[in-house]
């Protein structure tokens, strides 16, 4: 799309693009790197830590796809709760936007609770923002965007 123009932000129709990425939980990256490595025939192409979330992050690329790892790097981590409650598995589906105000203004007329109002910067260059699974029937949604400020 093009972007800076008001005209074509009028009209244009933000969507949904594609799933970004796959997340799993895991207790070990150290661990689960070379595993995924091994299972994707592939290397991990990033490893990045997300201190305001609480998570390590590892991510490779399969054609289209990514898969993202997550390990918690503290007790209070997101992750760790996550993998104390369900186990360590896959934890939530990332969603490529266009625009991530407008997919968050879109969803909560729908009716979705989102776990914070407003976007953050995630791994991996993207501003995200995640809706709470109690309202996707138990998924866990995260919306992504590409960062345009790097
Ligand atoms: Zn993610």
């Amino acid at each position: 799309m093009i972007k800076g123009s008001a005209l074509v932000d009028l009209f244009y129709f933000y969507t949904m693009n594609k799933i970004e990425h796959i997340g799993i939980a895991v207790e070990n990256l150290s661990i689960a790197i070379p595993i995924y490595e091994k299972l994707l025939n592939t290397t991990c192409y990033k490893t990045e830590e997300v201190v305001s979330e609480g998570v390590k992050t590892a991510f490779f690329k399969i054609g289209e796809s990514k898969i993202e790892l997550l390990e918690a790097s503290n007790p209070e981590s997101p992750i760790a709760k996550f993998i104390e409650k369900r186990g360590k598995g896959m934890h939530h589906i990332a969603f490529d936007v266009d625009n991530i105000e407008e997919e968050i203004s879109r969803l909560t007329q729908e009716g979705f609770m989102l776990i914070s109002a407003s976007p953050k910067n995630g791994a991996d260059n993207k501003r995200i923002a995640f809706l709470h699974p109690k309202s996707t029937e138990g998924l866990l949604v995260e919306l992504c965007q590409e960062r345009s400020d790097s």
